[in-house]
């Protein structure tokens, strides 16, 4: 397809940290500030994301710019909403990330916590670039705020003490990320950005730092991969969640990357039974005033081009997986090779099941969350041998399965590993009876200390 160095797609942009470090809060901060300014400038709430117009981006790096202009090459930001592991682990494209640019949010106050050090494995893993943002600098002891202005100019209206709060803590951070293999520098100083990871203080609750948190995604998007951003006709699109809306069935959300979509195309994606091939029905986002919106309501579009947060409705759409590709057919495609391809991100997972038969059950709420816990069960540290997996509530099914380990004689396999997803009552209770263990959590660590402590109190 015809590349133009002009026509750039937006990056798409996730937002990772430990819960309650103010992901939420930082995009509430982007949006509010932009809304109190008299217009939304022009920010829109998507399916699961956030877009952010390139225009709304110079807004808002007015005063840290200092009247320099800024060379703005792309439309905007896709900022994905619905922060965790999740989401971001569901944003792939056969193995690798689709996310194209990570800020991960870290507490100034708490340092590095459980779901931050995931996080930063799951950056490595998938090899994505980020920033770090060190937010709640405000909770520094007799901080001054200086609402909304770029970090070192708010940091410059401090007293000493104050900044040498900072800095002690910033050292302490800075240290402790280190010991996970990081090269970091607060993003003013660092001269190699390739190497070293730049981090910008934050408040998001008084808007410090957000200008600089902004102009630095832009910047580090446009110049270290405008190639991987030219915007190209081929599709790239990936389903994020498959949800049960009233009036519409079964709906997919999906962040569509590259390309475009129209309404009545033939689309492809991957169910847990097989290949799904459906038409779409209809494209659609949210209302554009929040304030007004009605649930349910939602506006109608004949195409869409990236990038873009979307929900499709179609028919068939229930056993559709999260995590997954999702293509078009286009009047050059063979269906049934689509066909074949949505079902690839299956065959790996697949080719983690032990061989031998014998090992425990893994289940997740999706593809995403199931690969990562294969991916940790599989490294060298902990080497858990997986018999069966599943995506979706544990039903009784689910337990029989596990049960026969226990029947094949291997007591310490009859055992579920259940990552963020619901146990219904029936399954609860037969596994009481056949002494199946679920050991649930939605944190993937949590999981092997269970089950660590677990294989101490059984004896086969
Ligand atoms: P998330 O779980 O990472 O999305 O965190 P939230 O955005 O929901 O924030 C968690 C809590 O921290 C909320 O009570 C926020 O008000 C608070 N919080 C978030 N950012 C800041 C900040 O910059 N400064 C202060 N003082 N509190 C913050
Ligand atoms: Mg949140």
């Amino acid at each position: 397809a015809a590349r133009d160095p002009k026509d750039l797609r937006s990056p798409i942009c996730c937002i990772l940290g430990h819960v309650d470090t103010g992901k939420t809060k930082i995009l509430d901060n982007i949006r509010r500030t932009n809304v109190q300014d008299g217009e939304a400038g022009g920010i829109t709430q998507q399916i699961g994301a956030t877009y952010i117009p390139a225009s709304a981006v110079e807004t808002r790096t007015e005063e840290l710019r200092k009247g320099r202009q800024f060379d703005l090459k792309l439309p905007g930001l896709l900022v994905i909403d619905t922060p965790g592991h999740e989401s971001f682990s569901n944003l792939r494209s056969r193995g690798s990330g689709l996310c194209d640019i990570a800020i991960l949010v870290i507490d100034l106050m708490h340092g590095l916590e459980q779901q931050t050090i995931e996080s930063i494995n799951l950056l490595k893993m998938r090899k994505t670039p980020f920033i770090i943002a060190m937010n709640k600098v405000d909770r520094l002891y007799k901080w001054q705020t200086v609402a909304n202005s770029p970090i070192q100019d708010a940091m410059a209206r401090q007293e000493e003490y104050v900044r040498k709060e900072f800095e002690d803590r910033y050292n302490q951070v800075a240290l402790q990320l280190n010991e996970q293999g990081l090269n970091v520098a607060l993003y003013w100083k660092n001269r190699d950005p390739r190497s070293f990871i730049s981090i910008v203080p934050t408040s998001a609750i008084t808007g410090e730092g957000i200008p600089d948190l902004l102009q630095l995604v832009v910047k580090l998007t446009q110049s270290l991969m405008a190639e991987r951003l030219m915007f190209v006709n081929n599709l790239e699109s990936t389903v994020l969640e498959v949800k049960q809306i009233e009036g519409l069935g079964t709906t997919i959300d999906v962040v569509l990357v590259n390309g475009m979509l129209r309404e009545g195309d033939t689309i492809v994606v991957c169910g847990l039974g097989g290949p799904i091939v459906t038409t779409i029905r209809a494209l659609l986002t949210p209302q554009p005033m929040r304030e007004i919106r009605v649930k349910g309501q939602y506006v109608h579009h004949k195409e869409l081009r990236a990038a873009m947060g979307v929900k499709i409705a179609a028919h068939n759409l229930e056993s559709a997986v999260a995590g997954t590709q999702l293509y078009v057919v286009g009047p050059d495609d063979d269906v049934e090779d689509l066909k074949d391809a949505v079902m690839e991100d299956m065959q790996d997972i697949f080719s983690s099941v032990d061989k031998t038969g014998e090992g425990v059950c893994v289940q997740a709420s999706t593809l995403g969350s199931l690969e990562a816990l294969l991916e940790f069960l599989r490294s060298d540290a902990v080497q858990i041998a997986v018999s069966s997996i599943n995506i979706g509530p544990i039903n009784k099914k689910d337990i029989m399965r596990a049960n026969a380990m226990i029947e094949r004689g291997h007591r310490k396999f009859g055992v579920i590993l259940a990552f963020d997803v619901p146990v219904t009552r029936e399954a609860a209770s037969l596994a009481e009876q056949m002494g199946v263990r679920i050991f649930t959590a939605d944190i993937i660590y949590h999981l092997f200390d269970q089950f660590t402590a677990y294989l101490k109190t059984v004896k086969e």
